[in-house]
């Protein structure tokens, strides 16, 4: 049987956070079905939250040098080839696969914005204060903005390995940032604040348990984790262990240019 908006707006409307900004991760597939399909669920957050956006990445635009600085997270001879199938940035180009349908379905909503940034834009609605605060030099800025306006993340049926606020996090905490480039119409840009790998971030879910919360809709677990909590316990296992939140993959490049510091 298929969800309906109604009972995924009165979802929403149990997670108490009405009103709020937010930043939304969501699996489409995790409902399990939803009447009218991802517009249903952009249009039952819009419903139910202040602002709200999503990473709208797009990594098609990525390309690498031969040769780079570094320490720098990247195997240059190993990517260098893939350079040949990037394509030029444009400001309407979709959003990446990986980062699912519901980012591009917000991105087509009407009255959407889409900051700038070649690699890492975000869209949204309701949130042109937030998406303006990104530079090319400070790709995150929208999350630190979303976190001074006691803003939210919610995670339809994903887990922390998606969640970008935790980059904002380490990245306060000082952590290696690295540098990425992208094809544009202006020639080969420098993007630099690239944030590091993501494959390690569940492990901080028990730790942010306390305050999450969680609703079921369909098939899906939504949560709602608020940012100061959330940056608070990142900042303090990072304070413990400068080298915590990497991944297992002992192959991870960029992970492995923090396991090895
Ligand atoms: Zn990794």
């Amino acid at each position: 049987m298929s969800f309906t908006i109604r009972e995924l707006t009165q979802a929403f409307q149990q997670l108490g956070i009405r009103d709020m900004p937010v930043i939304a991760h969501a699996s489409y597939k995790s409902f399990g079905g939803v009447d009218g399909g991802p517009q249903t669920v952009v249009d039952a957050m819009l419903a139910s939250f202040a602002s709200v956006i999503m990473p709208t990445h797009t990594y098609k635009t990525m390309v690498t040098p031969q040769v780079g600085p570094r320490h720098n997270g990247i195997d240059y001879e190993r990517w260098y080839p893939h350079s040949l199938n990037a394509e030029f940035y444009d400001p309407d180009m979709p959003s990446d696969p990986l980062m699912g349908i519901i980012p591009e379905t917000l991105r087509r909503q009407t009255g959407a914005k889409r900051s700038s940034h070649p690699i890492l834009s975000f869209s949204g609605v309701c949130a042109d204060d937030i998406l303006a605060t990104q530079t090319l030099d400070n790709p995150l800025a929208p999350i630190r903005k979303l976190v001074e306006l006691d803003g939210w993340v919610v995670l339809m049926g994903v887990n922390h390995t998606v969640n970008t606020s935790i980059h904002c996090a380490e990245k306060m905490t000082g952590r290696k940032q690295f540098l990425r480039w992208a094809l544009t119409k202006d020639g080969i840009i420098a993007c630099p604040g690239f944030p590091g790998c993501s494959a390690g971030f569940d492990d901080l879910a028990p730790d942010v348990e306390i305050f999450t919360r969680k609703v079921r809709a369909g098939n899906a677990t939504i949560r709602a984790v608020p940012l100061r909590g959330l940056f608070a316990v990142v900042f303090e296992r990072l304070k413990r262990d400068p080298k915590d939140l990497v991944c297992g993959d002992i192959g991870c490049e960029r992970c492995n240019e923090i396991r090895y510091l």
